[in-house]
């Protein structure tokens, strides 16, 4: 392979939240590096809970074979960022590191105008892409399509190299997504184009630092209580779906509960009322913004009054629920997306307690 690049490391990092295959797509990447570009390779990402919806970052890094790669430390300075969704905007360090050098891919529909304005991007080359319209059209998932922009924006992935290693790992384990996934990686291939972002002072650039806590794990006083709350009550959970929202039909539900039971976010809000001639818990409809949209609720729903739509065609926020348990009135989210958190006197001063 003609190599590449002319420093000691070619960097990437993925910024994402779980259930977008940030994790999957960084080992993909680690693994083309070393078994089909002939490069030095490794990837390893930082993520919490395994849930969807809690952040992830992803971290490969490649050298030329006579380089070995002798540090293991996140991203800084990346040659390339990937964000795998735009609300990911405004989230301590996501566009931490950016240089008039790097190449930014956001998932996204809107505009590169918009998505500079968006992010504060100070400079670089900037490439958008709707990849989870594209993921839709093809049968495929955000990570594949994902994976064809980095090699076409890389300059020096050939897509037969990803295609290869997409074949060789996911193909013998899902045999039948194959040809969703190969066309999606095409797609994402030839499907951006890059617009350089001149250092015209417009915003300042972000040094990457490590975030610590007052308490996390590796420093809470024995038998202490770690304050920073990381519920799903304070996550707005909207950016982890992947297109597909549960429709809620009031006229078909029998307010069985099975959607509350099976539902791992509490998005089914239950009020006393009547149902039949007698009081009964009445199901008045979801709170899109703990819904991540597993649709293990339209799975178990017995009248088929939750289905499934596409998110893009129908317009949740007539027919959102705010929670009725959790939310307080002075309750705002501060943030959108994963680990965001809340703003409520009286929320914080519970948690505190
Ligand atoms: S599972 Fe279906 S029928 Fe039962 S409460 Fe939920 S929406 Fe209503
Ligand atoms: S899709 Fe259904 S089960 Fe899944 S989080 Fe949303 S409401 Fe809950």
């Amino acid at each position: 392979m003609g190599v590449c690049f002319d420093k000691d490391y070619y960097e990437i990092r993925l910024e994402s939240i779980g259930g977008l295959g940030a994790n999957l797509a960084g080992k993909l990447l680690g693994e083309l590096g070393a078994l089909y570009l002939e490069l030095n390779a490794s990837s390893f990402a930082s993520y919490g809970s395994e849930k969807r919806g809690s952040p992830v970052k992803s971290f490969i890094r490649y050298s030329k074979p006579d380089k070995e790669i002798r540090i293991n430390c996140p991203v800084i300075s990346p040659d390339m960022l990937v964000i795998f969704h735009d609300r990911l905007a405004g989230k301590p360090l996501v566009m931490a590191g950016v240089s008039e050098q790097t190449k930014v891919i956001v998932n996204t529909k809107e505009s590169p105008e918009f998505i500079r304005n968006r992010f504060k991007m100070p400079a670089g080359e900037l490439f958008v892409i709707d990849a989870l319209k594209v993921a839709m059209e093809n049968k495929t998932r955000v990570n594949m399509v994902l994976l064809g922009a980095v090699a076409k924006a890389s300059g020096f992935i050939p897509l037969d190299s990803v295609e290869s290693v997409i074949s060789d790992t996911l193909g013998k384990k899902y045999p039948k997504s194959m040809e969703g996934n190969l066309k999606g990686i095409r797609a994402g291939f030839n499907g951006i184009s890059g617009v350089v972002i001149q250092n015209d002072g417009k915003y300042p650039f972000e040094k990457y630092e490590e975030v610590k806590r007052l308490w996390g794990y590796d420093n809470a006083p024995l038998g202490g209580v770690n304050p920073i709350f990381g519920s799903s009550v304070s996550n707005d959970l909207s950016a982890s779906r992947e297109g597909y929202v549960p429709l809620f039909d009031k006229d078909k539900c029998i307010n069985c509960g099975m959607c509350d039971i099976y539902c791992p976010d509490m998005v089914f809000q239950f009020v006393k009322g009547e149902y039949k001639g007698k009081e009964s818990m009445v199901n008045i409809g979801p709170d899109y913004r703990h819904c991540k949209g597993c649709l293990r609720c339209v799975e178990v729903c017995p009248t088929e009054a939750i289905t499934f739509g596409l998110e893009s065609e129908n317009d949740i926020s007539k027919t959102n629920v705010d929670n009725v348990d959790l939310l307080t009135d002075n309750f705002n989210f501060d943030d959108v997306g994963a680990n965001s958190w809340v703003e409520s006197v009286s929320y914080t001063t519970n948690s505190e307690n």
